[in-house]
């Protein structure tokens, strides 16, 4: 399951596809990671940034807040 932010922005930022800073699309995305034993730990958030020029999607898991 995926659930996205509303709260997308753009942002410029480096692009290791186009080698230098583009414009990306950033939003949040909450993951269902693991199903079973570890539920409590199964949504975990990402930050995903989508390059504007390239269409590279990266996605960065939020670790601490
Ligand atoms: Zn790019």
């Amino acid at each position: 399951m995926i659930t996205r932010d509303s709260g997308v922005r753009n942002r410029t930022e480096e692009c290791s596809t186009c080698r230098r800073r583009t414009r990306h699309q950033v939003s949040i995305e909450v993951r269902a990671e693991s199903e079973g034993e570890n539920a409590a730990f199964s949504r975990e958030p990402y930050r995903v940034t989508d390059c504007l020029l390239c269409g590279t999607t990266t996605s960065t898991r939020m670790n601490t807040v």
